[in-house]
């Protein structure tokens, strides 16, 4: 038994360790009018969506879908000074950021930095659906915003 656990954790340590970044855990997507398009994306998934959240610290007001095993995150400015504004002023509405799933965000951001990668969030930050969050500047990594997201345990 002992045996198994101490091969079980050490398989998943390596495992975590070769594939930091575990699973895209969402797509953020920038829109003008959160309204109008939940109703979209309703009928598009054939589902509504099934949470709504604000972000205040971050001007955003966002919605979540879910499409078989994936989400997508749509997200509003809550004011004009919220960077989803800014975003939609300088490229229009659409595809914001990809958010990958980690075990370990603190590690992961020293890994990312120690690799060359401009991380926005040195300290994570809490952000939508109960999750830790940073950012690593889409300058570094071909012009795609790109989230890391670790689950908040309770
Ligand atoms: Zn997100």
């Amino acid at each position: 038994m002992a045996y198994t656990l101490v091969f079980y954790n050490t398989f998943k340590k390596s495992f975590s360790y070769f594939y930091p970044m575990n699973k895209i855990e969402h797509i953020g997507i920038a829109v003008k009018d959160l309204e109008k398009s939940n109703a979209l994306f309703a009928s598009l998934f054939g589902e509504a969506h099934y949470k709504i959240e604000e972000v205040a610290s971050e001007g955003v007001k966002t919605s979540f879908f879910k499409s078989g095993p994936n989400k997508i995150e749509l997200l509003e400015a809550s004011n004009p000074n919220s960077p989803i504004a800014k975003f939609i002023e300088k490229k229009g509405e659409g595809i914001h950021h990809i958010a990958f799933a980690v075990d370990n965000i603190k590690e992961e951001i020293k890994r990312l930095q120690n690799e060359g990668f401009i991380v926005l969030n040195e300290t994570p930050k809490k952000g939508a659906d109960n999750k830790l969050v940073a950012f690593l500047h889409p300058k570094t990594t071909n012009g795609v915003l790109i989230e890391l997201c670790q689950e908040i345990e309770e």
